[in-house]
């Protein structure tokens, strides 16, 4: 069974201006270095759909949705955060990021495929109900948890993040629901400062200091992440997918390579096929060296197409 990928243009159309590191050419960066590796002869390629008001609803509060799409209609841009610029464009592109999960979702638990990859942005995890955040607008894998939760009547969803920020946006939707596990690894102290102290039996959150190497993630994730997802045994996984702990990525200190992604993507993947059919949602997060960027992705979803 082919991996789903799935991506918009419009996504291309988000522009927080020159020098931004969460920019376009970071998904044409995964793009070419997947056509250069020749993974996306091997995908069925799907263009993401928008996400709609009731779908976004699940996890923002209206206000906040209608004022991200009123920007539409404005010119010019404006500053949500110090770091996160929106643009007439951006309500497109955040539409068809969470689109894109809640296609991936419905592709995968309905068995048409195992296996999804969204390459878009803008990404999401720091997206609060009601604020945007670390060049985050809408939360696009809490928008595609809480479909398959209202749709699909799951109650078992786990989501891992080993983007190196924590993704504080995607704790504050679940914080306090069971059907739903948050599995973790992000350097601390760091952006956005906070997660560190946060640890329950459907949260699992383990800081890393700088310096932080492969073998060390690896540890963390063996020690935290697998007793508790075993535990909870999950019907469906998604993932966190971000690629800024990578050691040539200059947004952290932490010091992953290709390997230790494609590492950690094999460890979730054993833990869908016991316990989930096999059935993993992979979202774009973070990773700013597009080289890099470009191989980590290739070397998660060489794993994730079952080619290694
Ligand atoms: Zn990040």
């Amino acid at each position: 069974m082919s991996l789903a990928y799935l991506h918009h243009n419009d996504c291309l159309l988000h522009d927080m201006g020159f020098g931004h590191p969460e920019c376009p050419a970071r998904i044409s960066a995964i793009e070419d270095q997947l056509r250069a590796s020749h993974l996306l002869d091997f995908v069925s390629y799907y263009e993401a759909p928008m996400a709609t008001r009731r779908q976004l609803a699940r996890v923002h509060e209206l206000k906040y949705i209608d004022r991200v799409l009123e920007f539409s209609q404005q010119e010019g841009h404006a500053y949500l955060d110090p770091d996160t610029v929106i643009t007439p464009h951006t309500p497109q592109a955040a539409l068809r990021a969470a689109g894109a999960v809640v296609q991936a979702t419905e592709l995968v638990v309905t068995g048409k495929h195992q296996t999804a990859f969204c390459n878009i942005r803008p990404p999401g995890h720091h997206a609060l109900r009601n604020q945007a955040m670390g060049f985050c607008f809408f939360n696009n894998v809490a928008v595609g948890a809480a479909h398959l939760i209202e749709e699909y009547g799951l109650n078992r969803i786990a989501i891992v993040d080993f983007d190196v920020h924590h993704g504080n946006g995607t704790e504050e939707i679940f914080r306090n629901d069971p059907r739903v596990m948050l599995c973790s690894t992000f350097q601390h102290p760091f952006y956005p400062h906070c997660g560190a102290d946060v640890f329950s039996e459907y949260i699992i959150n383990v800081p890393l200091p700088a310096g932080t190497t492969g073998d060390k993630f690896r540890a963390a994730v063996i020690t935290h992440w697998l007793p508790a997802l075993h535990k909870f045994a999950p019907q469906l996984i998604f993932i966190s997918a971000g690629f800024d702990a990578h050691h040539e990525d200059e947004m952290s200190q932490l010091h992953l390579h290709a390997s230790d992604y494609a590492w950690v993507t094999q460890e979730i993947l054993l833990v869908a096929d016991k316990y989930a059919q096999g059935r993993v949602v992979s979202v774009l997060e973070g990773g700013y060296e597009l080289q890099a960027l470009g191989r980590s992705v290739a070397a998660h979803l060489k794993v994730l197409m079952r080619i290694v």
